[in-house]
């Protein structure tokens, strides 16, 4: 099956937000395209299965996770975490959180540097495969949250703001086992100027 054909399927594959080489060096045009290509495609066709003829079929994505279990849930949070684990980086990223953000972060870990130690932290020692998360409750509280496999603060009726995806694919062909430095290197594209986005939006 092509990426064309699957397009016209019930839930789209979304385009990554820049070209497959924008990120490099910190994570790779091979990275992307086996991740982008296989690994979250296929996430999508799997889904797109599995719905087929179920009160999911016409669902939009996000109410799909919240309301699915088992194999359907796998495969529509794995999809959900994806595009927004591509939206969140930028050849051109803006450095550093501002406004709300920025104060939330400050009064919660100290600084900037400390809630992303925190999160690398996580990240490295998460016992298998996984996510970790930066979300926020309705009152713009800040959680650092690890998960297994496919789960989403979504679920837990968090915000997302930040997802660092920590399983061996997302980061096997650049950095091999070195999970941690993987991490460290990801927050070096990573678009705060997006993290603000989705945290004002919040309040909006
Ligand atoms: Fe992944």
């Amino acid at each position: 099956m092509t990426l064309s054909s699957v397009a016209t399927a019930l839930i789209t594959i979304v385009e990554l937000p820049y070209a497959y080489d924008a990120l490099e060096p910190f994570i790779s045009a091979e990275t992307l395209h086996f991740h982008h290509d296989k690994h979250y495609a296929s996430y999508v066709v799997k889904l797109n299965e599995l719905i087929e003829d179920t009160r999911y079929a016409t669902m939009p994505l996000e109410e799909i996770v919240r309301t699915s279990e088992g194999a359907i849930f796998n495969n529509a949070a794995q999809a959900w975490n994806h595009i927004f684990y591509f939206e969140q980086f930028s050849p051109h990223a803006q450095h550093h959180p501002t406004g709300a953000l920025k104060r939330a972060i400050e009064d919660q870990f100290g600084t900037l540097e400390g809630l992303k130690e925190r999160m690398t932290t996580h990240a490295a020692t998460l016992f298998g495969s996984g996510w970790v998360w930066l979300a926020s409750d309705k009152d713009g509280r800040l959680y650092i949250i690890s998960k297994s496999n496919a789960d989403t603060p979504l679920t837990d009726d968090l915000i997302p703001l930040i997802a660092i995806d920590v399983w061996e694919h997302a980061y096997y062909i650049d950095y091999r086992n070195m999970r941690k430095s993987s991490v460290e290197e990801m927050w070096k594209v990573l678009n705060w100027r997006i993290v603000d986005e989705r945290y004002d939006a919040i309040r909006a």
